[in-house]
């Protein structure tokens, strides 16, 4: 069968491969799927702020009222404001409508269950059975699903996150943040929530615009350069760049430099480790050590997971973890939602900079460094599982790997740091990633497995 969903929902450039016909029918298979568990279900749907996003909310919505769902349009929200509202407000499934950091020309549909979490596998697979089917239970004429709207799902986002934080405390700093929202769906909320945290914002790119006309739209060094230089010119006391749908924030040192996404996520789970005397936390197995150092540093535990957000989420929820993200910016904050969610990330920093009294570059210094590398290396599709398996005995044999992690792709840990091998699930490659306590060292590694990978083809 094809795959419409990917690691995170469904993408596409509009009226191309994403258009109104894939969104009405996506709704009426995920109408129908939800009607052979719920009599009446109600459905919250939000867009980020991309041109073609009430095209797609139309659409989508026409097959969940066709099924005999209602929707409840929230308007446009960062995802995590919508995972927040479907939780709280108990919907039965939640809909953004978002292709997060592509370009302006991409949009999609992303899905949540009851509990604002992303969409399981499983539950992405049945909605794709039936939509190729066809065999939508469409509604009688008199039981079509009713569609309002509701203006609260700000208000009680930005609410709900000022109570997992010590406001007073933030609000005594006085702290000026440099606030670049990328024109996305973060202009709706972040410069609220800021403003109630009693801050200083400078704002860039604070007005939502689909086209994008301040930046690109994912959070990567050369898309904030701009921030960078802002900051360190306003002597501020940090910045903090989000990407399109505000789920992922980067942040910025009072210097103007940037801070990997693998250090904040150090940082945090350093603090919040430290608060809670241990616990569990959980990380894909792309993540720097850096992150398991700290947390071993304070008792706590972690739990490498395949990569992608959701599984992150699911794994976090089912070891009762503590903490938990990806190396690119998305923490996950329990105490609050199963999501990654700028927000939350931003509200924590700005508690760890007040408890500490210290400035933010100090605090980064203090998480240890390593070298990391990615790159890839051209292998056709058939090939990757033939690889692996020599790669997996070609390392038995090999003296100088302590460990070897087979959790996703291979990953082969060394004296002093470790290399992931992991086949693309949707290009033609190997995605390789070393870490190591030295940049020549780390080149040496990548070199070395680029090569292996490559005889390898020859033989497999
Ligand atoms: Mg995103």
């Amino acid at each position: 069968m094809t795959r419409l969903f990917g690691t995170n929902g469904i993408r596409g450039v509009v009226n191309q491969d994403m258009n109104s016909t894939l969104a009405l029918g996506i709704g009426q298979a995920w109408g129908t799927y939800l009607k052979k568990t719920v009599p009446r279900p109600r459905c919250a749907i939000g867009t980020d702020a991309r041109l073609s996003n009430h095209m797609l909310k139309s659409a989508i919505t026409a097959g969940f009222l066709s099924t005999g769902c209602d929707v409840v349009d929230v308007g446009l929200v960062p995802t995590p404001t919508l995972q927040y509202t479907v939780k709280e407000k108990r919907f039965d499934a939640g809909i953004i409508i978002t292709a997060s950091h592509n370009p302006p020309q991409f949009n999609g549909i992303k899905g949540t269950a009851h509990d604002g979490t992303e969409l399981t596998k499983d539950v992405e697979e049945a909605i794709e059975t039936i939509y190729f089917s066809q065999q939508f239970a469409l509604s009688d004429w008199k039981d079509v699903g009713n569609y309002s709207t509701w203006d609260g799902a700000i208000e009680l986002y930005v609410e709900g996150v000022l109570s997992c934080v010590d406001v007073a405390s933030i609000k005594r700093q006085r702290f000026h943040v440099v606030l670049d929202c990328g024109n996305g769906a973060g202009c709706l909320v972040t410069p609220i929530l800021l403003k109630k945290l009693g801050c200083q914002v400078t704002k860039m790119n604070c007005e939502p615009d689909g086209t994008f006309p301040g930046r690109h739209s994912e959070p990567v060094p050369e898309n904030l350069t701009l921030l960078m230089k802002k900051v360190s010119e306003t002597q501020a006391s940090f910045g903090v760049g989000l990407d399109g749908d505000a789920d992922r924030a980067i942040f910025i040192d009072e210097n103007g430099s940037y801070i990997w996404g693998d250090k904040s996520l150090s940082l945090v789970g350093k603090y919040i480790t430290r608060k809670k005397n241990g616990g569990v936390t959980v990380t894909p197995v792309t993540t720097s050590t850096c992150f398991e150092d700290v947390i071993h540093q304070n008792k706590g535990s972690v739990i490498y997971t395949k990569v992608g957000s959701p599984i992150v989420a699911s794994v976090m929820k089912e070891h009762h973890a503590m903490f938990g993200g990806e190396e690119n910016g998305g923490l996950i904050f329990p105490a609050f939602q199963y999501c990654r969610d700028s927000a939350m990330a931003l509200a924590t920093i700005l508690e760890i900079l007040a408890t500490e009294k210290r400035p933010l570059s100090e605090l980064v210094a203090e998480i240890p460094s390593y070298e990391m590398l990615k790159t890839k290396i051209a292998c056709p599709n058939e090939q990757k599982e033939p690889i692996m398996n020599l790669l997996a005995t070609e390392m038995n044999d090999n003296n100088k790997i302590t460990k070897v992690d087979r959790t996703d792709g291979l990953k082969l840990y060394m004296k002093d740091g470790w290399v992931l091998l992991r086949p693309s699930g949707t290009e033609p490659i190997f995605r390789v990633y070393v870490e190591a306590k030295e940049k020549q060292q780390a080149e040496r590694v990548a070199i070395f497995y680029k090569n292996l990978v490559e005889s390898l083809m020859q033989r497999a």
